[in-house]
């Protein structure tokens, strides 16, 4: 997948689908916005989700060898987006994906149990870590090393 053919947010696209002018608002049913969101979001989680690899050792290989012309930080951002674990700075507002909570969507994702959902749950996290992916805390590395430096 080219960067071109990336799908954008969902909160983008929707806002996008949200009427610009007052006037029109106001004519627009909430009910009718509502749907448009849901159509719009259901159109992103299928693309996201056609997006994820069919098992979840090539997810883990995706993430421990990205190709050279994939941008490994969008692609984990969306599956964070989509698995509902992804976390924001709180100072810039970037990604954060938070590896325990990445892993443990990933076992559920792929309904791991057992040995392969404890060998799954370490070597994502693992992956992560070492990706350069913000994984933890509040607020991400760039911000919090300008705070210790202010
Ligand atoms: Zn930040």
């Amino acid at each position: 997948m080219s960067s071109s053919q990336r799908v954008s947010r969902f909160s983008d696209r929707c806002l996008d689908s949200f009427p610009i002018h007052h006037q029109e608002l106001v004519q627009v049913p909430l009910a009718r916005f509502r749907f448009r969101c849901e159509e719009v979001d259901s159109v992103y989680r299928s693309e996201v989700s056609g997006s994820l690899p069919a098992r979840w050792t090539d997810l883990l290989d995706a993430i421990q060898y990205p190709p050279k012309d994939e941008d490994l930080w969008t692609d984990v951002s969306q599956w964070a987006d989509f698995f509902g674990v992804l976390g924001h700075c709180a100072v810039c507002g970037g990604d954060l994906v938070p590896a325990d909570s990445f892993a443990e969507a990933v076992i559920d994702y792929y309904e791991l149990d057992g040995d392969e959902a404890d060998q799954a749950s370490e070597a994502i996290e693992r992956a992560l870590w070492s990706s350069g992916i913000e994984t933890e805390g509040t607020v991400c590395s760039h911000c919090s090393d300008v705070m210790s430096r202010d």
